[in-house]
């Protein structure tokens, strides 16, 4: 069956970038009926940032496109943290020596230095001369008999290996030709990303290898180590680079494109997968709005292109605009955004909410079916012009006062009229009401009528219409506040 991976070095938190290394794997893995598996490439043991390990699976969790198999899952074919196997890499690796594949190193550091600044003077590119490759047998024995320090190497076969890249097409490099043979396992013992990942991704069953096209040049070199293995590679599918919109290459020294940014900002994951994948290929249709289960289905590895993607963040606003409301018009998603706002509303208010029902559901639910297609994400009704919302303004009397001398008498008339409403209350029809109630006010203009209620209802000296308030409040709220500011 198909088993593919995601295999990031927790060298850094995910970004846009490994997530849609993460998604077409995902995406190919479950299209396929297979397994998507979690690995962690912890080898670089001076580069590991300290929860980052963790922190990339909680991100996969949260898009939405979990592994079947991962470190904190687990599975068959564990562990899946390349630093708790270093004794399957050294084994590894030692029969690669027993076969004549792979040999034993004591070049200093520096002779290797020496041997880069020669190069450089001579403006050739710094490689390995392979020099050990030719220690005699029991020199190598006395040696390491010894403890002198020293690396394995991989014997690079000359010639080409090629191979046919499921998105790049066929491919051969002559790795030998242009590089000295390379460190498998390093003075530390711990083993090289080459040798760790080819021995993972063969061990692991891997059927097909989806990264970045970075990597399309070291599949070469992956190929011969499979063929001294005697090993059956994997297919390839090397997946184009993502740039931003400038044509730059998307750095990790940007903030925002972290997917726990994203996360933490009020971004709906659906959203962010349409970002990625909007921009790409491997799909029929490009539209945002998708649904993890339309992705699955309409992705196609075939339709996967050799052209780099741009990505535009601006567009993530809309599309989560899109979603949020496809949510809310979803029951069951619609209560999971309504936990999510009642928290917001804590946090963001805490005590200066008022006792009255603002955060019992049907208010909330109320709220969102009235505002969804309007605003880009949940954190927007926590934003000042929402405030009216959830908390009760205080409103001086002087300042009522201040736009109309019959304040009073407008709020007296407006909560009538609301208590004589049976009905919903909608724009449209409280706008009537509202024109009628202006032309019994007669002497005062319309507009300060409307400017009156407003600050009674809001404490807002502009913002919404008084009509789409109302409607929101509700009668009991609408009533309450009108009350308050009467004598
Ligand atoms: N650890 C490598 C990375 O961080 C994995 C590359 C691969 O998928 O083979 O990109």
């Amino acid at each position: 069956g198909v088993r593919v991976r995601f295999a990031p070095s927790p060298t850094g938190f995910l970004h846009l970038g490994g997530l849609r290394t993460a998604l077409y794997n995902f995406l190919f893995a479950k299209k396929h009926r297979g397994t998507f598996i979690l690995r962690m490439e912890d080898t670089d043991q001076s580069r590991l940032v300290p929860g980052a390990a963790d922190s990339i699976e909680d991100m996969l969790d949260w898009a939405g496109i979990p592994p079947d198999e991962s470190p904190r899952k687990g599975g068959d074919f564990g562990p899946y943290q390349q630093s708790q196997k270093l004794d399957d890499y050294r084994q590894a690796a030692e029969t690669l020596v027993s076969t004549g594949n792979a040999y034993y190193c004591f070049c200093s550091p520096q002779r290797l230095d020496l041997l880069k600044k020669e190069a450089l003077r001579s403006r050739q590119n710094p490689r390995y001369d392979n020099r050990c490759r030719h220690l005699h047998p029991d020199q190598v024995a006395e040696r390491l008999g010894s403890g002198e320090p020293h690396v394995i190497r991989f014997r690079l076969q000359e010639g080409v290996e090629p191979f046919e890249d499921m998105v790049f097409g066929w491919n051969k490099h002559d790795v030998a030709a242009f590089e000295g043979d390379p460190v498998i396992i390093k003075a530390d013992g711990f083993p090289t990303y080459h040798l760790a990942n080819v021995v993972d991704d063969h061990h692991m069953q891997i059927s097909h290898v989806l990264r970045g096209s970075e990597w399309l040049i070291s599949t070469c070199k992956h190929l011969l180590m499979y063929r001294a293995f005697g090993w059956k590679p994997p297919m390839f599918a090397h997946l184009p680079l993502l740039l931003n919109k400038d044509g730059s290459k998307l750095s990790k020294r940007q903030g925002d494109i972290f997917i726990e940014h994203f996360a933490k900002t009020g971004s709906l994951p659906e959203a962010v997968l349409d970002l990625i994948t909007n921009c790409g290929s491997g799909f029929t249709d490009n539209r945002p709005g998708r649904e993890l289960n339309e992705l699955i289905s309409d992705f196609d590895a075939s339709r996967l292109m050799t052209h780099s993607a741009t990505l535009d963040l601006e567009k993530l606003p809309e599309f989560n605009r899109i979603h949020l409301l496809q949510r809310v018009n979803n029951p069951e998603k619609c209560e999971l955004l309504v936990k999510d706002l009642q928290d917001l509303i804590r946090q963001t208010y805490g005590t200066q909410i008022h006792e009255a029902g603002v955060l019992e559901s049907e208010y909330i639910m109320r709220i969102l079916h009235l505002r969804k297609g309007h605003i880009t994400c949940l954190q927007d009704l926590v934003t000042p012009g929402y405030t009216y919302l959830w908390v009760r303004p205080a409103v001086p009397r002087e300042q009522l006062e201040n736009i109309c001398s019959e304040s009073q008498a407008i709020a007296t008339l407006a909560m009538e009229m609301i208590k004589k409403h049976s009905k919903e209350l909608t724009t449209e029809g409280l706008n009537m009401e509202l024109k009628e109630l202006a032309r019994k006010m007669k002497v005062v203009q319309y507009s300060l009528v409307m400017k009156a209620l407003r600050l009674a209802l809001s404490g807002l000296q502009q913002g919404p219409s008084v009509a789409e308030m109302m409607v929101s409040l509700g009668p009991m709220e609408i009533c309450h506040r009108l009350q308050r500011v009467l004598k």
